[in-house]
C-alpha cells in the first residue's frame, strides 16, 4: 500500500474538525487498506505501531531528526532547525525543508506503509549507545523517498505529536461500516476489542472476514481485559433501589486496580488503563502462582500500599515509590502491599466473565488462598438487603481505612470495558456534602505570572461525554497547586501541546495553548452552577446552559492510571448538581 494514501488521509483529518467528516475519512481509507495491512494502519492512526499493552515506544531524540531532516534534505541543521521554530512542529518542519528540495529533484519514489511501518519497528527497539545514530540512518532513508506530506507524518509519528483526533469509538464505527456494511456490527467489533485491548488485530479481522472476525475473539491469559467501570451512586436509599433491593457491598480501596494473569509458567499485570505493570510488582509475580489454586487465571484486584505488618492501608501516593526505572526491588522490601482480590475472568480455559457476579465471587473465593503475612486475599464483602446495613458498612470500610464501598449486582456479569449501573461506588462524602471530587481532563492552559512565570498557572478542565466522545469544559483551576504540582504539570503538559483546539474538545473559553484531552487530575469544588461559558452537560439542566464548578481546588492528585476517557462524565455532574440541590432543600426544612 502506498504510503501516500496513508499520509494524504491523515492531512485531511488533521484539517476537520468535524467528527461525521473524520469517520468518513477514516471509512475510505480503510475500504482502500489490504486485510494484512489494516492492523499496522490502526496502530500507526493511534500515533503507535502495537497495541498499548506491549509497551512498544516509538521515540526519537529531536536532535537526532533534526539530523534525520538535514541529512535527507542536504539543508543545514541550523537551518533545519530555524524551521522548527518557525513552525512550532518538527514535522511541519521537515514538511518546508523537503518540499524545496522537491522542487529541485525529481518526484521522490513512493514507499509502501509496509515499509515505513517496518523501518519504524526496527527504530523503536534499536538499543545501545549507537542506537541514535542507527536511528538517523532509519529515518533519513524514509525521508529520502518519501514526499513532503510523508515526511511530516513519519517524523510526527516519531516524535508522538500526531494528533488526528480519532479516538477509538470513531475508529470502531468506522471499521463497522467499512467491513460489516453497516453501524449495527460496531457491537462485534467493541466486544472483541473489549477483551482484547488490541484494535489493531480486531481490525485486521474484520477485514479479513466481516463481523465474524469480531465474533471469533475471546479472552486469553496474558492479553489484558479492558476494565469493567463502576458508576457513583449519590446515597444509600438510591443505590439499593438501583440494584433491586439486595446486592453485595465491598470495601473500596484506594490502591492502583490491577489484572493479574498467570499461565504458560508466567505472570503478567495489568493497570486500569491496559498498561503492562509486571515489572513494578515483582512480588506479585512471585507470589501470584502460589496465591491462586489454578494452572491458568485472570484475576481483579486492587494492590494497596501497606506498613511493615501489612495491619494498615497507607495511602495510594505510596505506592509510587514502586514507579522507577531503578530500585524497584528495594522499593518492594519497603513499601509493602497487599492484592485484594475482587474478581475472576478466566479459570483453565474457563472464560466465566458472563457468569453471574454471585457465581464468580464464590469461585474467587476457592481460587484464592490467603496467606499468613496477608499479601493475598479476598477483598471483604457482605451482602446488604438495606439502607441501614449498607451504611453500617460505609463505616465499618472508612474505619478500616476504606475510600467508601463498592456495590455489585449479584445477577450482573462482567461487562468489559463499560460504565454501567451494575457496579456502583459509593463513597462518604458523596452522600450530602458539594466538596465532591471530580476526575477532570485538563484541555487548555493559561501562562502564569509572577512565582508561575514559566508555567500554567491556570488549567482549563473538562468533563468527558462518551455519547457524543467529546470533552466539554467545566471549570479553571488555579488553587490547591504546590510548586512541585506545577513544574510536574507543566513537564507532562508541554509535549501535549496543540496548535488547534482538539476536534473532540469544547469550551467557550480560549486559553493560551490547547491540549490534547490526555492528563486527568483530581480536583474538589464547593458548589457546581449554571454557566453560560462551560459546556460540560450542556442543556441537560437548563437549555443554553451548561455546568460549571464553583471555586475548583486541585486535590494534589494527577490521576495517572485514568486515561481521559475514564475522567467524569457530565451525567455525573448532573447527577451532583441535583443532589446539590435536594440537599439544599433538606436543610430548609
Ligand atoms: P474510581 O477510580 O473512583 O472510578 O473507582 C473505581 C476503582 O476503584 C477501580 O478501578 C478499582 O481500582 C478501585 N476499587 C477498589 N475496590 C474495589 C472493588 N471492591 N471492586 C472494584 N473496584 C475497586
Amino acid at each position: 500500500m502506498d504510503f501516500s494514501a496513508l499520509s494524504g488521509a491523515f492531512g485531511r483529518m488533521e484539517g476537520t474538525s468535524s467528527r461525521l467528516e473524520l469517520t468518513e475519512i477514516l471509512v475510505g481509507l480503510l475500504r482502500e487498506t489490504p486485510a494484512d495491512v489494516t492492523a499496522r494502519v490502526v496502530y500507526m492512526l493511534q500515533g503507535a505501531l502495537r497495541p498499548g499493552y506491549e509497551g512498544v515506544e516509538l521515540g526519537i531524540a529531536e536532535r537526532s531528526a533534526v539530523r534525520a531532516i538535514a541529512k535527507s534534505s542536504g539543508a543545514t541543521p541550523a537551518s533545519v532547525e530555524r524551521a522548527f521554530k518557525r513552525e512550532g512542529d518538527l514535522g511541519a518542519a521537515a514538511e518546508k525543508v523537503l518540499e524545496k528540495k522537491a522542487q529541485s529533484t525529481l518526484a521522490a519514489a513512493d514507499i509502501t506503509v509496509e515499509r515505513v511501518y517496518g523501518t519504524l519497528m526496527r527504530i523503536a527497539s534499536a538499543e545501545g549507545p549507537r542506537s541514535q545514530d542507527l536511528k538517523v540512518r532509519y529515518v533519513s532513508s524514509l525521508l529520502n523517498d518519501a514526499d513532503a506530506t510523508g515526511a511530516k507524518f513519519i517524523l510526527k509519528l516519531l516524535l508522538g505529536t500526531l494528533r488526528l483526533g480519532v479516538a477509538e469509538n470513531t475508529i470502531m464505527d468506522a471499521l463497522a461500516v467499512a467491513h460489516t456494511g453497516s453501524r449495527d456490527g460496531r457491537a462485534a467489533i467493541e466486544a472483541a476489542y473489549n477483551v482484547s485491548s488490541d484494535l489493531g488485530a480486531v481490525a485486521e479481522a474484520v477485514a479479513l472476514s466481516g463481523a465474524a472476525g469480531a465474533e471469533a475473539f475471546g479472552v486469553e491469559v496474558h492479553r489484558p481485559v479492558r476494565p469493567m467501570l463502576a458508576e457513583r451512586a449519590r446515597d444509600e436509599g438510591g443505590a439499593l433501589a438501583k440494584m433491586g433491593g439486595e446486592c453485595s457491598a465491598e470495601y473500596k480501596l484506594d490502591g492502583e486496580r490491577v489484572q493479574v494473569h498467570v499461565g504458560d509458567a508466567r505472570v503478567s499485570v495489568y493497570s486500569r488503563s491496559n498498561e503492562e505493570i509486571t515489572r513494578f510488582y515483582p512480588d506479585i509475580v512471585e507470589r501470584a502462582p502460589r496465591a491462586i489454586g489454578a494452572a491458568e487465571a485472570i484475576l481483579e484486584g486492587e494492590a494497596v500500599a501497606m506498613n511493615a505488618d501489612r495491619t494498615e492501608f497507607l495511602p495510594f501516593q505510596e505506592l509510587m515509590h514502586r514507579r522507577k526505572k531503578h530500585g524497584v526491588e528495594r522499593a518492594v522490601l519497603k513499601y509493602p502491599i497487599s492484592v485484594n482480590f475482587f474478581d475472576v475472568l478466566y479459570v483453565d480455559g474457563v472464560p466465566v466473565m458472563d457468569e453471574p457476579y454471585a457465581e464468580r465471587r464464590e469461585r474467587l473465593e476457592a481460587l484464592v488462598r490467603p496467606d499468613n503475612d496477608g499479601f493475598a486475599r479476598c477483598i471483604p464483602r457482605e451482602v446488604v438487603k438495606t439502607a441501614a446495613a449498607m451504611a453500617d458498612f460505609v463505616e465499618e470500610s472508612i474505619a478500616a481505612g476504606c475510600e467508601g464501598i463498592m456495590l455489585k449486582s449479584h445477577r450482573s456479569p462482567y461487562r468489559a470495558g463499560s460504565r454501567g449501573s451494575h457496579w456502583l461506588k459509593l463513597k462518604r462524602e458523596y452522600r450530602n456534602e458539594l466538596g465532591d471530587s471530580l476526575d477532570l481532563v485538563v484541555i487548555g492552559g493559561f501562562f502564569g505570572r509572577g512565582r508561575r512565570t514559566g508555567s500554567y498557572g491556570t488549567l482549563l478542565l473538562a468533563t468527558y461525554d462518551a455519547d457524543r466522545d467529546m470533552f466539554s469544559s467545566i471549570c479553571k483551576v488555579g488553587t490547591g497547586f504546590t510548586d512541585e504540582d506545577l513544574d510536574r504539570l507543566y513537564q507532562m503538559l508541554s509535549p501535549r501541546v496543540v496548535l488547534r483546539r482538539d476536534a473532540r474538545v469544547e469550551s467557550g473559553l480560549e486559553p493560551d495553548v490547547w491540549f490534547a484531552p490526555e492528563v486527568v487530575i483530581e480536583v474538589v469544588a464547593s458548589e457546581i452552577t449554571l454557566s453560560p461559558t462551560h459546556l460540560a452537560a450542556m442543556g441537560a439542566v437548563r437549555k443554553g446552559h451548561g455546568l460549571a464548578l464553583r471555586f475548583p481546588k486541585f486535590t494534589g492528585r494527577v490521576r495517572e492510571e485514568k486515561s481521559a476517557e475514564d475522567a467524569s462524565s457530565g451525567e455525573e455532574a448532573v447527577a451532583l448538581y441535583r443532589s446539590q440541590v435536594k440537599s439544599a432543600v433538606a436543610g430548609a426544612d
